[in-house]
């Protein structure tokens, strides 16, 4: 199994649709979630919530996507959110430094190298245009950001590149309504926007993204959070670069100085906490790995990436960022507007831990982690989604062994009365082996068929996605057969 057959069949069975795909040359970095990709997504979003937002008594909230120049002046990514690009001087073809460097290497080079240096590897390589074979030099910056004209004057805004400066922007509203007591965190759900120079990886880099993002606002001299017993303990997935992680226990990873507080070990428990017993990843398979100061984002004090590993090698899920007291001060400075908070007396400015969440990459772990493929009785291949039933989009299928002798009533009947309650499809097209097929693809748990035993004994067959088992159920339980599967899954 790899990247593409996991895309197959996401696009084959509507997870996953190429944006404006009936176009010829739509820029690349842009998808669209078809119905059962919405599905999952809005389970896993719950999940999210239910696991992290809601367990820790977080608030949130949901901002406009356009803000003005303002902003990003305070957050810094006017100056600083760029990536570099060499253009070659002779046809005018253009690069990305890093990635010829990285490609003739064989091995990562960090995003944020001084220009200089970049010339001086492209130089010492020999890296030369791919179209024409001029030498390549003259690295320079790109803007990621998405400006846009706001109104008939065009006055000068961004589609913000991270949820969280929404968040930051309206700090001090949240402090004034709210009776926010520290450490408090926030959290938004919602579209950011990054013009990529080159987006090559399909889903994995995309211009238009959905990030999950907490912002835990916190008292630098107090960051004993009274939840920190429930992680001392807890096996951290410590990677201290480019290796295999080490399981780390919480507190000694503070002692050892590679979590630099309680505050920040109890979040970085609840993130990876969450990818193993809400997702269902094992510790090995993920890791937290350190950023070190050439990686790291220039707010970043402490940095994190929350790697899995999948096909396409580790790949950053989470972004794990204390960005100390850089955006609340630079706000406040921008703005003009107190961002301060009081505590016990003291004007005291918020630091900030950050758990910025990506979740197409997410869905598109959980879809691969599903992802099975193998032969079947006769030789062929099946493949299937072995989603469980809690994040699976479609619970049961409803189909008549054949559509004649009242089975296709009934089977309309059962999917009318448990439609309402449950996510079903009723299909009656084709064989029950290609409709057994379909559902497999489509990740659904169970099938339901009805035949004469339905119409004579009040008993249905249902038949188990993964072991293809099938139990008989009596139709007027079936409603609490798949409510208990639910609930377990
Ligand atoms: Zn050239």
């Amino acid at each position: 199994m790899n990247y593409e057959d996991v895309m197959n069949l996401a696009q084959r069975r509507g997870y996953l649709i190429r944006s404006a795909e009936a176009y010829p040359n739509t820029p690349a970095g842009f998808w669209d979630y078809g119905p059962l990709g919405v599905s999952l997504r809005n389970r896993y979003v719950e999940m999210w919530r239910k696991s992290i937002v809601k367990r820790d008594e977080m608030i949130e909230i949901d901002a406009a996507q356009i803000m003005p120049r303002s902003v990003f002046e305070a957050s810094g990514h006017i100056s600083n959110f760029t990536d570099p690009v060499v253009v070659c001087g002779k046809c005018r073809s253009l690069y990305r430094p890093d990635k010829l460097i990285e490609e003739k290497l064989g091995r990562a080079t960090p995003e944020n190298l001084p220009d200089a240096k970049y010339d001086e590897l492209l130089k010492e390589h020999g890296i030369r245009c791919a179209k024409c074979g001029t030498p390549l030099s003259g690295t320079k910056r790109f803007n990621m950001m998405f400006k846009v004209g706001v109104g008939p004057q065009g006055d000068e805004a961004y589609l913000r590149p991270e949820t969280c400066q929404g968040i930051f922007a309206d700090i001090p509203f949240l402090f004034k309504t709210q009776r926010v007591k520290l450490p408090k965190g926030f959290a938004q759900v919602g579209k950011s926007f990054r013009n990529e120079i080159a987006p090559r990886q399909g889903v994995l880099r995309l211009r238009e993204i959905l990030q999950a993002e907490i912002e835990v606002c916190f008292d630098p001299g107090a960051t004993a959070t009274p939840r920190f017993d429930v992680a001392a303990d807890y096996e951290l997935s410590i990677a201290k670069g480019d290796v295999e992680p080490v399981p780390t226990r919480v507190s000694d990873a503070i002692s050892a100085g590679t979590v630099p507080n309680k505050l920040v070990g109890y979040y970085l428990y609840l993130i990876q906490s969450f990818y193993e017993d809400a997702v269902g990843l094992k510790k090995e398979e993920i890791r937290l790995r350190t950023l070190t100061d050439v990686e790291k984002a220039f707010y970043s004090k402490v940095a994190y990436d929350l790697e899995v590993r999948t096909s396409v090698g580790w790949l950053e899920l989470v972004a794990c960022n204390y960005r100390s007291d850089y955006d609340l001060k630079r706000h406040s400075e921008v703005s003009g507007t107190d961002y301060t908070v009081e505590v016990d007396g003291r004007k005291v400015l918020p630091h900030i831990f950050e758990l910025s969440m990506g979740v197409d990459r997410s869905l598109y772990v959980i879809l691969e982690r599903a992802y099975r493929s193998e032969k079947d009785a006769k030789g062929g291949d099946r493949v299937y989604l072995s989603l469980r039933p809690g994040l699976a989009p479609i619970l049961a299928g409803v189909f008549p062994l054949v559509s004649k002798d009242g089975l296709d009533v009934e089977a309309e009947r059962i999917y009318e009365e448990l439609r309402a309650d449950y996510d079903l499809f009723y299909d009656e097209s084709g064989s029950i082996g290609r409709r057994y097929a379909r559902a497999d693809e489509a990740g659904v748990p169970f099938c339901v068929t009805v035949d004469q035993d339905t119409l004579t004994k009040g008993e249905v067959t249902v038949r188990s996605r993964d072991d293809r088992a099938q139990v008989r159920v009596k139709t007027d339980e079936l409603g609490d057969w798949l409510e208990a599967k639910l609930v377990s899954g």
